[in-house]
């Protein structure tokens, strides 16, 4: 007998076909896709809605994965991190953020990162592989099973990784987490560090979810230099890509700002940004760097950072700080996973 498939690694067409040559009735796919994705089942066998004879013949055929939880880490502020390994023994990371009524779920899309990003951990990885879209919306499963009774609500694509540089995973994945976990575009958002290209494909590919965009700097000079990827995409051409995404009405565009001490915090950067982001439908969350050793960075006093944030509330922008979460169990992008 073969390899067993993963049930998991299914699309819904994929689904439905393997129940159709495994000589089922088409209902049985969408029972299947009710107990994998809303009962978070890891099991065939605990699938008590089908009969004991069918359920071990699809174990002969077929598993469900599962991600394996290694570390649950809660910080003093509430934030929960989950290190999770994969099926071959890497490691992502998922963060959990109450916050009212809200629970959101910060996810991974690769395991390491391309982009190279100079203040960022997981950039130092680089990348190691991409995600299958299975692996990415089973951190939303395995997240929800271990958090029972309570569901997550809200999902920020913002862990490890650029999402845009693994869209077909990810465009899958965020098909499954709407039709089949059941949680809202709206409440959905991508960050990306500026694969212009990509930019206009995810409207395609995953329309209504919200944008995020990691500026990070007000001039390509600064951002070339923290940011690689601004020589291939500089701010002319990503400002130009967000004016051109289409906005549903009453959304806009959140633009990240690390806030880096001596390096993109002066009154002049905060000058360029606001003429920047000038016309555009946006928000800025200004973060202050979550220093990590080998950077040599700094995160700006916090006088500093109330000084940026007044200058663009000012010229009328609005204007958020937002710590990183969870700060004493490492939970800033690719941090715990280094740690591990
Ligand atoms: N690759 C995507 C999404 C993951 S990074 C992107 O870059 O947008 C998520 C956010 O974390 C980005 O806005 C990034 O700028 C920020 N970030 C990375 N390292 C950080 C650090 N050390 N301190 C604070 N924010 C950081
Ligand atoms: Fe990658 Fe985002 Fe980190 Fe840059 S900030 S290295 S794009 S994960």
């Amino acid at each position: 007998m073969g390899k067993k498939v993963n049930l998991k690694s299914f699309s819904k067409d994929e689904l439905f076909h393997f129940i159709e040559v495994a000589g089922l009735p088409r209902f049985r796919a969408g029972q299947l896709i009710h107990w994998i994705y809303q009962r978070y089942a890891t099991d065939i066998s605990c699938i008590t809605e089908l009969s004991k004879e069918l359920r071990s013949g699809l174990e002969r055929m077929a598993y469900i994965s599962d991600l394996k939880l290694l570390r649950r880490l809660k910080s003093s502020d509430g934030t929960e991190k989950f290190l999770f390994s994969l099926e071959d023994a890497e490691t992502i990371e998922s963060v959990l953020i109450p916050d009212d009524a809200r629970l959101t779920l910060c996810i991974s899309s690769q395991v390491g990162c391309a982009m190279g990003c100079k203040f960022c951990l997981t950039g130092k990885l680089g990348l190691i592989r991409n995600l299958r879209a299975y692996e990415i919306a089973d951190q939303v499963i395995a997240v929800n099973r271990l958090i029972l009774p309570q569901k997550i609500t809200n999902i920020v694509m913002m862990g490890m990784g650029e999402p845009l540089a693994n869209l077909d995973e990810v465009a899958e994945a965020l098909w499954r987490i709407t039709e089949f976990i059941d949680i809202s575009k709206r409440r959905i958002t991508l960050s990306t560090a500026g694969l212009v290209p990509r930019m206009a494909l995810l409207a395609d590919r995953a329309p209504h979810v919200n944008l995020a965009v990691s500026l990070n700097a007000s001039s390509d000079k600064v951002r070339d230099d923290i940011m690689p990827i601004n020589r291939r995409y500089p701010l002319k051409a990503l400002i130009e890509a967000c004016k051109k995404f289409p906005l549903g009405p009453r959304r806009r565009i959140t633009f990240e700002y690390v806030l880096i001490g001596g390096v993109n915090d002066s009154p002049e950067d905060a000058g360029r940004l606001v003429k920047l982001v000038r016309g555009l439908r946006c928000k800025i969350n200004l973060i202050p760097l979550n220093p990590h050793p080998e950077s040599g960075m700094k995160r700006p006093s916090d006088a500093v950072v109330l000084k940026f944030q007044k200058a663009l509330v000012d010229s009328g922008l609005t204007a958020f700080i937002r710590e990183s979460k969870g700060q004493d169990i490492l939970a800033a992008c690719g941090q715990l996973r280094a740690g591990h």
